[in-house]
């Protein structure tokens, strides 16, 4: 009730001062607790926003308005992708399924509806270089605030609708970058965590402040190189990502590699010793998960490496299990509630519910056969997918990273 009021008068008089209104709002671009990353709307009821742009910002009021409207059918269209317009919270657990209780609106809201004007209802006002107390107090407690935020009050726990701003600040006049942030925030209000997928990098801040980033890497939400989740078949490292990011590497290392192969000359000397590679060739790199079995959480790996100067190519499968850690945070939408044990609705308890179906895969442990050989290797998916393969030698032996181009940007360091 408390935040009800709270918002209303918050959407009534804007000119209140900061001290008074600021506690209870948050920037989800910190999250810290575990609400902070809640799905800001559940149920059908379409979630009514309205656009408001500063006099002097780069874009007009019908550019941002399309640019809101697209973005968020951007996510819409992600969600729907993977039957998150189906699926209802849950949460997978040793003992059996929590489960929102009877009643309570159980699925992310997908439907949004733009208002011609900001009325005491609408529920998401989207401030492009228009600024109030709210956003001033919340600002620079992190790079990103300083460029964009999403945030909302205390979350409420009863109606699952958690009105709230999002912001932009005058950063860019580049619609492409405008609209990479945009999309990042409005990321925030379905629920998506920081390194999910691209777009919501932790350190969007910073790649957009980098002059030389192609644009070909703003207005997406994944892309080859880091996809949302693995699937099976699928390649996971390739050569497919694309020349526009060759450029990125320190000049002179990939210049003579074909697209996509990148420098043995920066592989560990062990490794390219094992694998009987040229030192001044490239190497090229494919895998794949194949077989996922979610009950047991495992998967198979199938890895081919190939040189480009002698043809020397190296095939592979390692079986890999998820090795659990504790709080490791699935990517997925959630939300943290009150929940019911579904074969006792009398057990209740506050866990944190998705919309992801099945159990996350990694990390993983597992190994690769290399001249018959068993080799260590883990799969980690902060950014992506990252396979490190133990090479072991009389000093103790090496890690060897693969990677995608994607997490190469902080070469550049
Ligand atoms: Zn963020």
């Amino acid at each position: 009730m408390k935040s009800a009021i709270w918002a209303a008068l918050f959407f009534a008089a804007m000119s209140v001062t900061a001290s008074a209104f600021a506690s209870g709002w948050s920037s989800n671009g910190g999250g810290f607790d575990d609400e902070s990353n809640n799905i800001w709307f559940l149920g059908e009821k379409p979630v009514h926003y309205c656009v408001q742009v500063g006099s002097d910002y780069p874009l007009g009021s019908a550019l941002a308005a399309s640019m809101v409207q697209e973005s968020i059918a951007d996510w819409v269209a992600f969600f729907r992708a993977r039957g998150f317009d189906t699926k209802s919270l849950f949460r997978e657990t040793l003992k059996g399924i929590w489960q929102m209780p009877a009643g309570k609106p159980n699925k992310a809201a997908l439907s949004f509806t733009a208002d011609t004007s900001c009325q005491s209802d609408t529920e998401i006002k989207f401030l492009f270089g228009v600024t109030n107390d709210v956003v001033e107090s919340l600002r620079s407690s992190n790079d990103e605030n300083d460029l964009g935020m999403a945030i909302r009050k205390d979350y409420d726990h009863v109606t699952f609708r958690n009105p709230g701003i999002v912001w932009l600040a005058k950063f860019s006049t580049d619609p492409a970058k405008i609209r990479h942030l945009l999309l990042h925030e409005i990321g925030h209000v379905f629920g998506m965590r920081h390194d999910s997928v691209p777009v919501m990098d932790s350190r969007v801040a910073y790649h957009l402040a980098r002059p030389f980033m192609p644009g070909a890497f703003f207005g997406k939400i994944e892309n080859a190189g880091w996809p949302y989740a693995m699937s099976e078949g699928r390649l996971e490292i390739s050569d497919t990502f694309g020349s526009t990011f060759d450029r990125l590497f320190p000049s002179g290392i990939i210049s003579n590699c074909p697209a996509g192969y990148f420098p043995n000359a920066a592989m560990p000397p062990r490794v390219l010793n094992q694998l009987g590679f040229s030192p001044s060739g490239c190497h090229h790199v494919t895998a794949k998960v194949t077989n996922p079995d979610f009950t047991v959480r495992q998967f198979t790996f199938a890895l081919e490496l190939e040189d480009s100067v002698n043809g020397n190519k190296v095939l592979t499968t390692g079986l890999f299990t998820h090795n659990r850690i504790a709080n490791i945070s699935h990517p997925g939408p959630s939300v943290y509630t009150l929940a019911t044990f579904a074969s006792d609705p009398s057990k209740k308890a506050r866990v944190s519910l998705r919309l992801d179906q099945d159990p996350n895969l990694f990390p993983a442990r597992g190994s690769f056969a290399f001249g018959g050989k068993l080799h260590a290797a883990r799969i980690s998916y902060e950014k992506g997918p990252m396979i490190e393969i133990f090479f072991p030698d009389m000093a103790g032996g090496v890690w060897w990273p693969i990677r995608n181009a994607y997490d190469n940007l902080d070469l550049l360091d």
